[in-house]
């Protein structure tokens, strides 16, 4: 959302002031709340802009109803509202559409319609059940014979629990589905590292396409507590899956930027280092608890806890801070969440 906010609101002068007010200050406690004023010790002035490599990359919005549309490879579109991505082919058979964001209201269909006129619209294949990148749906449920493709285990979601937009699936499959859509192969197959149910990887082999929704944020650190994932074992083994393809397109569904092979290999390696420098500072736990609580005469042991996680998490986001401010972008909004996700995950295992 903050690459959505700056891309459209930043022209010349917020970007210009923040870039020339911007200095890493290390006394400043960013897991503290952001004042928008310029002399509060936790300003938003401490926090350094968006990287201009992140910024060059950015996807402009190129057609008249508000979407980015870009031919990836032959008969392959990329799609995005700068927020929201989801992506399109152009088949022998007619076209087939990767998720359906309702950000995206029924201006998908008439992106395809510019790029394929008299072209069919033949299938809709879900990445996974959730309505913020499918409950567009509803926008193609008029077509005739439309073939909508979910996972099992998504359909069996919706059927107990309907999500508004979300088209009921017409085929299904338990793991995997190799398909061949009018010239077009493509393998899908479940995983999980981001749904209650199950997610679907959706593959391209021709293209070199992977589509992986809701995982990494090109050339950004990842949203908080690493896009609020409740399994975060789960989310540091995807990486080693995402890279057993053979691809060079990465479709992760957020921020406007299209992801690449390099992405993924450094939102991994960002990942591990966080994880290896918060299990470097684990041995210091008991020190730093046993300071607190002298500090308050062994009578509130929460609070000594409490500052041991906390100065463990400020060291951690420190050194991540430093080592990757210059790769990715926001490192310094989301750094001291992903050293808290692992200290709290650090502790229970
Ligand atoms: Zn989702």
């Amino acid at each position: 959302m903050h690459n959505l906010i700056t891309t459209l609101i930043t022209p010349a002068c917020l970007l210009c002031a923040a870039t020339a007010a911007f200095a890493m200050d290390p006394d400043v406690n960013r897991a503290n709340a952001i004042s928008l004023s310029a002399d509060h010790p936790n300003s938003f002035l401490n926090f350094a802009p968006e990287l201009p490599q992140m910024r060059a990359r950015a996807a402009q919005i190129n057609t008249a109803f508000g979407l980015h549309v870009s031919e990836i490879e032959p008969g392959l579109f990329f799609v995005t509202d700068l927020v929201y991505q989801s992506a399109f082919a152009i088949t022998d058979d007619g076209v087939v559409v990767f998720d359906a964001p309702p950000s995206f209201g029924d201006n998908l269909r008439k992106a395809i319609a510019l790029v394929a006129p008299d072209q069919p619209i033949t299938h809709l294949i879900m990445s996974h059940g959730h309505s913020d990148h499918n409950g567009g749906g509803y926008t193609f449920a008029d077509i005739p014979d439309l073939e909508v493709i979910s996972a099992a285990a998504v359909a069996d979601t919706l059927a107990a629990h309907p999500l508004q937009g979300v088209l009921t699936p017409t085929r299904t499959f338990a793991d995997t589905l190799v398909l061949n859509i009018g010239g077009l192969a493509i393998n899908l197959q479940t995983a999980d590292f981001h749904a209650e149910d199950v997610d679907t990887l959706i593959y391209l082999p021709d293209q070199k396409f992977l589509m992986a929704i809701d995982t990494i944020t090109p050339g950004e650190a990842p949203f908080k507590n690493f896009g609020a994932t409740a399994d975060i074992s789960g989310y540091l083994a995807n990486f080693e899956t995402f890279l057993s393809y053979d691809f060079t397109h990465f479709l992760s569904g957020h921020v406007s930027v299209l992801g690449t092979r390099d992405d993924v290999i450094k939102s991994r390696d960002y990942a591990f280092d966080v994880r290896d420098t918060v299990y470097a500072l684990m041995p210091t736990f008991n020190d730093r608890m046993m300071e607190a609580l002298e500090a308050v005469a062994f009578e509130n042991p929460n609070l000594a806890y409490r500052y041991a996680m906390e100065t463990i998490r400020d060291d951690c986001a420190g050194q991540i801070i430093d080592r990757w401010q210059d790769e990715l972008s926001v490192v310094d909004l989301w750094a001291d969440s992903h050293c808290d996700t692992i200290v709290t995950f650090a502790i229970m295992h």
